[in-house]
């Protein structure tokens, strides 16, 4: 087997049980580094600190913590803290799932995103519900993936690079569902936000829950979880609406790209 440098990130916190799952995970298949935002930083996209300095921290196992965002941790590792550029960027495993729209919230998708801007392969893990439930077998699902990607990396020649994210079904058996190839479904409108009055008197609001899918039909990654099975979605970042072009052109009188 391919003997890898693999950087682990995620957007729950360096002290987050998903991320020891997947560290447990890489050691067996190379070098691990961990950069790792000091607090929880789901939603937080593809932010970067910009405003303030970044402070970088060490744990006594030799992890990485930083007091920013998860793409602050990878930018920052693959910029400065790095000696060697890593084979792989691995994120996760998150504490509830990013399907559809969730990706363009999610800490955990923005992390593996920004190993891919770098030009390296990438992968999101993300485990459905909240809480940790049946995370070992997650870790187990993983390690899965990663084995099935292995022999594309660590050669001599930088593989063109690619992004995956992958969700994990919250079930004791989940290392032996089958994986399918999805496309992102769409989720509805977010539920309405929440006001509260605090303790002070003032109106606060919390943000509401994501809403349900939408667009679930087969192919999609909410397919997938909804039939009992492991999502494994190939993402890009091109936002361009190619198919939009050619109506665009004919309303705004211009020439398409
Ligand atoms: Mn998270």
């Amino acid at each position: 087997m391919t003997w890898m440098r693999i950087l682990v990130a995620n957007d729950d916190g360096y002290l987050a049980p998903g991320l020891a799952a997947l560290v447990r995970v890489c050691h067996e298949f190379g070098e691990v580094d961990v950069v790792a935002p000091e607090q929880n930083a789901s939603g937080t996209s593809n932010a970067l600190t910009l405003q303030r300095p970044l402070s970088v921290y060490t744990t006594p196992q030799g992890w990485r913590y930083i007091n920013g965002t998860p793409s602050d941790c990878v930018h920052v590792a693959l910029t400065g803290l790095l000696e060697q550029r890593p084979d792989l960027v691995v994120s996760g495993i998150n504490n509830g799932a990013n399907m559809g729209d969730d990706t363009l919230y999610s800490g955990t998708v923005a992390a593996a995103m920004e190993g891919f801007l770098f030009g390296i392969p990438s992968i999101a893990f993300s485990l459905l519900d909240k809480g940790w439930g049946n995370l070992d077998a997650a870790a187990d699902v993983a390690r899965g993936v990663i084995a099935s990607i292995v022999g594309d990396l660590g050669g001599a020649d930088r593989p063109t690079p690619w992004l995956l994210n992958v969700n994990i079904p919250n079930r004791a058996d989940s290392a032996s569902l089958p994986r399918r190839l999805t496309r992102l479904g769409r989720r509805h409108a977010s539920e309405p936000v929440i006001r509260q009055v605090n303790p002070r008197g003032e109106t606060n609001y919390w943000i509401g829950a994501a809403g349900d899918a939408r667009e679930a039909g087969e192919g999609t990654d909410f397919f997938a979880l909804a039939s009992g099975c492991v999502s494994i979605t190939p993402l890009q970042v091109d936002l361009t609406d190619h198919a939009g072009l050619p109506g665009w052109s004919r309303r705004l009188g211009l020439t398409a790209p």
